[in-house]
C-alpha cells in the first residue's frame, strides 16, 4: 500500500524521471505535472498528500500556481514545497508569502529528499487532526 501520493510539478523531464524514481522507491505514488495550470487541474481534481512545486515553469510560475491552490477550498491545506534553482535571498520569503510550507533548493539532494518529504507530510497530518 502506498504511503502517500505526491504531485510533482516540474517542466524538466530528466528531473521528473529522477525524482519520481527516488520517491517511488520509498513507497510513494508520484503524479507528474509539466506546467502550472496542469498542476492546478490535477490537484483540485484529486488533492494529493503533498505538492513539490518547481518555480520556473513554462506557463504560470510556481508562486502563482501556489497562490491559486491556496485560494481553493479543496487544496488550501495541501502542503506545498517550492523547488527552485534560484538562490537569491528573497526567494524563500517569496515562496512562503505565496503560501508554500517550505523550500527545497535545486539541485535536489536525493539522499535527503525522502526525509524532507516525510516531515512535510507528517507536519500536515498533525495540523489537520481535530
Ligand atoms: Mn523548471
Amino acid at each position: 500500500m502506498p504511503i502517500g501520493r505526491i504531485l510533482y510539478v516540474e517542466d524538466n523531464l530528466e528531473n521528473r524521471i529522477l525524482i519520481k524514481r527516488v520517491l517511488e522507491a520509498e513507497g510513494y505514488v508520484v503524479e507528474e505535472a509539466p506546467d502550472g495550470l496542469t498542476s492546478i487541474d490535477m490537484a483540485m481534481t484529486n488533492p494529493p498528500d503533498l505538492i513539490l512545486m518547481d518555480i520556473n515553469l513554462p506557463d504560470i510560475d510556481g508562486y502563482e500556481a501556489t497562490t491559486r491552490l491556496r485560494r481553493s477550498a479543496s487544496t488550501a491545506h495541501v502542503p506545498i514545497v517550492a523547488l527552485t534553482a534560484n538562490v537569491m535571498q528573497g526567494d524563500r520569503e517569496r515562496s512562503l508569502k505565496a503560501g508554500c510550507d517550505g523550500y527545497i533548493p535545486k539541485p535536489i539532494d536525493v539522499d535527503h529528499l525522502p526525509a524532507q518529504v516525510a516531515s512535510y507530510i507528517e507536519a500536515n497530518d498533525g495540523r489537520q487532526r481535530p
